[in-house]
């Protein structure tokens, strides 16, 4: 996990969902069907993307396939917004799935 922005530990939503996912995270490690931690990814992505949007990483530059998608639909989408997002609470590799 990468280890998110300040303004992340200082919002209470942001810190409340970070808290949760951390938690997630280990009851999957346990139980491979649980599957609460997406639930949580994408409630924070969600959160980051309406509440912090000057916050977010800039778009992808190295022909990321999510960014130019979103980008030639609607570069002000929420799910550009979202996709970006996910770049601070989660290690690229996650974060990219789409
Ligand atoms: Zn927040
Ligand atoms: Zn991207």
């Amino acid at each position: 996990m990468p280890t998110p922005p300040p303004f992340m530990r200082t919002c209470p939503q942001c810190a409340e969902l970070l808290g949760a996912l951390v938690e997630a995270f280990a009851q999957a490690l346990t139980d491979p069907h649980y599957d609460g931690a997406e639930r949580i990814q994408i409630a924070l992505a969600r959160h980051l993307a309406d509440v912090h949007p000057q916050a977010l990483p800039a778009p992808h530059t190295d022909g990321c396939p999510s960014c130019a998608r979103y980008e030639e639909l609607d570069p002000d989408s929420v799910f550009l917004r979202e996709h970006l997002a996910r770049g601070l609470f989660l290690p690229d590799e996650l974060a990219r799935l789409p």
